[in-house]
């Protein structure tokens, strides 16, 4: 498959600093949002190195084109190892950078990332950055948040409805950078030609519904449009946090080749 992709992102109305973090690269059909955390200026530091990281591990790989479907490692396809991987490696890349500098010690990031080959979604996330899949107007989430909000709403203690209130929130249980290893969530999606998916960072999820995300897929389709609409939205119901949308519209393989004739 290939994809169009799209990515907005914005300071949001009440931060000073932006320290969510995003990379592309469509040709490889890699995305990454990460949102960064630890105070003055560091929460982007950590979710630079972790994108960076992440976008190097893979780039540096020696394929050429997007990994086929066909290869298995351990139950997983091999794309999906290799994601979980660079994620681990960027967890340690952050780990020993907070370890070496005081002034560094409370960072950390979320990721969510998301890759794919052949017609394979790999999904890999940390914290509570999400990514959702768009179908025919059927809007499904593909992460589940590593937070203490989630924790309770799984144990039945809260409903997702109220948890929207919590005060909670903010609690995170896993993030990259906390700690020397750290466990990585990895899905496998089949995606196909008109599928979207969604990735973002928690200033879009805790202003705009998830309705609203799927109806502006569903109105807009041009993936850069969507993000910009999002990330308006995010801002107009009152711009929290910082709010980054990354999109990707999953094409047939032969798409260019045949716009070209
Ligand atoms: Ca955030």
């Amino acid at each position: 498959m290939r994809i169009r992709v799209g990515a907005a992102t914005d300071v949001g109305r009440v931060r000073k600093q932006n320290e969510d973090t995003f990379a592309l690269a469509p040709e490889q059909g890699l995305l990454v949002v990460c949102d960064g955390m630890g105070g003055t200026a560091f929460g982007e530091v950590a979710s630079r190195l972790a994108v960076t990281t992440i976008m190097g591990q893979l780039n540096g790989s020696q394929e050429t084109t997007p990994p086929q479907a066909a290869e298995h490692d351990g139950g997983y396809l091999r794309q999906t190892g290799k994601l979980a991987e660079a994620v681990r490696s960027a967890n340690k890349v952050i780990f020993e950078e907070a370890q070496n500098d005081e002034a560094k010690s409370e960072m950390g990031t979320t990721v969510v990332a998301a890759w794919v080959g052949g017609d394979i979604a790999s999904v890999a996330h940390v914290g509570d950055s999400r990514a959702y899949l768009w179908r025919k107007e059927q809007f499904e989430p593909l992460t589940r948040d590593h937070s203490f909000v989630e924790e309770q709403v799984k144990a039945g203690v809260l409903d997702r409805a109220h948890s929207l209130q919590s005060e909670q929130q903010n609690i995170l249980l896993r993030a990259l950078g906390r700690e020397p290893d750290v466990d990585v969530d990895v899905s496998e999606v089949p995606v196909q030609p008109g599928d979207y998916l969604l990735l973002c960072s928690d200033g879009l999820t805790r202003m705009v519904a998830e309705a609203v995300m799927s109806e502006t897929i569903a109105k807009l389709r041009d993936p850069q449009a969507i993000c910009r609409s999002l990330v308006d939205a995010a801002n107009g119901n009152g711009g929290a946090d910082n709010v980054t949308v990354v999109v990707a519209e999953i094409q047939p393989e032969g798409w260019r080749r045949w716009i070209n004739v």
